[in-house]
């Protein structure tokens, strides 16, 4: 393990936000701000059940999962042309750009969008658009993530796949996200196999509020290499030893574990742990318009809450470039840049 010099708890926050990193676990979706959602509704003609912006982020308060899920899908009405895609995407990434994040992966799906009659291809030609104009004008590389949405059936996403088929040069691999509680991930075999076979890569959410089974089941049915949240596997011991030793990836979430109650406070947060288990760590944002910060908030936040150190900064931010789906070329010059602003920092 590198080691970095010690920062002090005033200079920590300036190095969290100038460090250099990479974003993994990010729904597009969850990025539309109340603002942009708004101009969306007035230039599409149609009407939100909040009369303003204050009204809708009063709704902005979830007791689990689904009570987010519904208020969500709300949003994702008012999306309907490829420039709405493109200007959400486009919002998203100057917002990380602005945060350092060098790299990002982006999760979207296409089945909310076909189910009130927006084209998978408007979807995905609209966000590829805005990664490759990212990286252009910005230097952000970018890529998409089609995730299946778990609560419908292993068919439904069979189909989604199918309709991504004209554009998987526009897409870096496959996840499942949506309401993860009684739909385990063993129920995707067949979609994610099929994914696997066209080469794409596999994530799946898994151990958010679902039992550490459902960790297990992305990792042996679904042969996924990343776990998205996974903060329930620390209830079992043989489980975080598997994910030790495979160096499976955990994109962990922690402003989204307080605002949806997996954890009670940001001070009981096991990331700490996570990252003293030898567990591969990151740091996201997962539905930034709703959960209260984009990924530098998740990372000032946590720090404070959980007196984190400089060492675990590098640390979180090396894994976010090594857990990614970027060549090793690639990787290495991030990690350069990071290794360079650890050195130089004051
Ligand atoms: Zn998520």
């Amino acid at each position: 393990m590198t080691l970095v010099k010690p920062v002090s708890a005033e200079r920590l926050p300036d190095l969290l936000k100038r460090m250099p990193k990479a974003e993994l676990h990010m729904h597009i979706e969850g990025s539309l701000e109340p603002e942009l959602m708004f101009a969306l509704t007035a230039r599409n003609g149609l009407s939100l059940p909040y009369a303003d912006v204050a009204a809708l982020k009063r709704a902005y308060v979830f007791g689990n999962l689904q009570a987010f899920l519904d208020v969500y899908h709300a949003g994702t009405l008012v999306l309907r042309t490829e420039q709405d895609f493109y200007d959400m995407a486009w919002a998203y990434l100057q917002r990380a750009a602005a945060d350092r994040v060098l790299h990002t992966e982006i999760f979207f799906d296409t089945q909310t969008h076909t189910g009130h009659g927006v084209s998978a291809d408007t979807v995905i030609n609209g966000l590829h658009r805005a990664c490759v104009d990212v990286q252009q004008q910005l230097g952000v590389s970018a890529s998409l993530i089609l995730c299946f949405l778990r609560h419908l059936s292993e068919e439904e996403a069979s189909e989604a796949l199918e309709q991504a088929m004209p554009h998987l040069d526009k897409l870096v691999g496959v996840g499942l996200a949506s309401s993860e509680l009684g739909h385990p991930p063993e129920k995707f075999t067949r979609v994610f196999a099929k994914a696997r076979s066209l080469g794409l890569h596999l994530v799946a959410h898994a151990g958010e509020e679902g039992p550490p089974a459902y960790i297990w089941a992305a990792l042996d049915a679904l042969k996924v290499e990343r776990i998205d949240h996974g903060v329930q596997a620390m209830k079992d011991p043989a489980l975080v030893a598997r994910l030790a030793r495979d160096k499976v990836p955990l994109t962990v979430c922690p402003l989204s574990n307080l605002k949806l109650r997996v954890f009670p406070s940001l001070a009981q947060h096991n990331l700490g742990a996570m990252l003293q288990a030898g567990l591969v760590a990151t740091v996201n944002s997962d539905d930034p318009a709703y959960f209260g910060g984009y990924i530098n908030e998740n990372f000032a936040q946590t720090f404070a809450a959980l007196g984190l150190t400089a060492q675990n900064a590098f640390q979180l931010a090396s894994n976010s470039f090594e857990a990614s789906f970027i060549d090793a070329s690639a990787k290495r010059a991030y990690q350069d840049q990071l290794a360079e602003l650890f050195e130089t920092f004051e």
